[in-house]
């Protein structure tokens, strides 16, 4: 079978993937309602042989002529095969004579992740396999810029895991699933969540990914039950402190027995107006468009929400945000989940050379809860997003479908298509997300404050 670069990507993003995409129970595969199938396609939809053939045969004339560049090309050798932008040609010699060729991806990419990397140096080794000249480098090409990744020092690990991709799709080996934070956006997710939970696997903790799962693997400690059952001079883990090596053996107790672990109490300040607060923002059409807010005062709560209906309108927006906070006489304390809410009124500060002393005002009003778990209770879950932990205190969004990823979308199908009912389902979400702030808190009061 040859491999192809589309392998070289899912074995990159999760070896598991790959498997799965060839042998996995098609039936068990869950395309999310709102995102709709991803872009794992099934491998059924690899070219032919013929096509390959043809098609290279197409790249290899124009290679052949000397055109440069040459878009969309095919190539394959005896094992490989693969698709590449963009051919290139620069001056050094090669079968085709005194030019050879380089690769390049057209990919307007902002992070430069490892499976584009790592297919970038595939299709230099195919290319260098045809060309009988091996290129240094490989091109991106972005709307701004163009990165050139050196190609030697990833080969190395390339050429050894390409002996793991043959043996996956050869079906010499047989993967499990290791259960990490990537996983909530798979359509493979519940599948590999009830494989990870049948093995009681060591991915199941909160933090714990392949490498440490191999080091405690090395120690004996294979799954869930032996982590609970270990002691903290026990394990020998490089680099990890000793509060995070216990919390790994609370999390594992924890999840076995399904009961809370309290490691320290905590006091919360106590002010007038307690504010819950969830911001969301556009990456994609880069600006923030809501920020949702439920407001606690004297046992009675509501909840306001500030929305800029295009990106003209933030600053307006978040003026009307800052007004409304300033109104509050610094009486207040704001509560979020994670340090993206600060983050986005400082962003928004500076983006409009906004008194920052006010924001910071809001900033030093701020109160993470996220941090609180783990650091001071543990809870029999496998993440710590907001939406799990709220899930296991009982509270259910109203459209258990919507999360973050999806809210993105219906803001775009409003942004784009004028969709009101989009809007109004994202906004739903958001006032979900904030009364799942003042639950959490609530709990965290009642299990922490002495
Ligand atoms: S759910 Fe997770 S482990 Fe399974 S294939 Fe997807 S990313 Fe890999």
């Amino acid at each position: 079978m040859l491999i192809n670069n589309y392998d070289i990507r899912l074995f990159y993003k999760c070896p598991m993937l790959l498997q799965l995409n060839k042998y996995g129970p098609e039936h068990e595969r869950d395309f999310h309602p709102i995102l709709g199938r991803n872009k794992h396609r099934s491998r059924k939809s690899d070219p032919s042989k013929e096509e390959i053939i043809a098609n290279t045969a197409k790249t290899l004339r124009k290679m052949e002529n000397g055109d440069s560049p040459i878009n969309q090309s095919w190539l394959h050798t005896e094992d490989y095969m693969t698709k590449i932008d963009r051919l290139y040609k620069v001056e050094s010699s090669s079968v085709f004579g005194s030019y050879s060729y380089i690769t390049a991806f057209m990919r307007n990419v902002k992070h430069i992740r490892k499976t584009l990397i790592m297919e970038g140096v595939f299709n230099t080794i195919i290319l260098s396999s045809i060309q009988q000249n091996q290129p240094d480098y490989f091109q991106i090409l972005r709307k701004e810029d163009t990165l050139t990744i050196n190609v030697s020092e990833y080969q190395e690990e390339l050429m050894s895991d390409l002996e793991k991709i043959e043996q996956v799709l050869n079906k010499e080996i047989t993967l499990t699933p290791n259960y990490t934070r990537n996983c909530r956006v798979c359509e493979w997710r519940k599948y590999c969540k009830q494989l990870a939970e049948d093995r009681l696997d060591l991915t199941l903790i909160s933090g714990i990914g392949k490498i440490i799962k191999k080091q405690l693997e090395q120690q004996n400690i294979v799954d869930v039950p032996s982590l609970a059952q270990a002691s903290l001079s026990s394990i020998d883990l490089e680099s990890v402190k000793p509060e995070v090596k216990e919390y790994y053996i609370l999390q594992a107790q924890s999840l076995m027995d399904k009961k809370e672990r309290v490691r320290d109490n905590i006091t919360f300040p106590k002010r007038k107006y307690e504010l819950f607060v969830d911001v969301e923002g556009s990456s994609h059409h880069n600006f923030v468009w809501i920020i949702g807010c439920l407001v606690r005062v004297d046992n009675e709560y509501y909840y306001k929400h500030f929305i800029a209906e295009s990106q003209k309108k933030e600053k307006e927006m978040f003026s009307a945000f800052m007004k409304y906070v300033e109104s509050l006489n610094n009486d207040y304390t704001l509560y979020h989940w994670s340090l993206a809410e600060p983050q986005y009124f400082m962003n928004l500060a500076k983006k409009f050379k906004l008194d920052t002393s006010n924001v910071s005002k809001l900033v030093d009003n701020s109160f993470d809860l996220f941090p609180i778990f783990k650091n001071k209770i543990i809870i029999p879950v496998y993440t710590y997003t907001l939406k799990e932990v709220a899930n296991w205190l009982g509270f259910e969004w109203f459209d258990p479908l919507v999360d973050g990823a999806t809210s993105i979308i219906l803001f775009d199908k409003w942004y784009m298509h004028n969709d009101r009912k989009s809007l109004e389902k994202a906004i739903s979400y958001n006032s979900d997300d904030c009364k799942a702030l003042l639950i959490t808190k609530d709990y965290l009061t009642k299990r922490l404050t002495s």
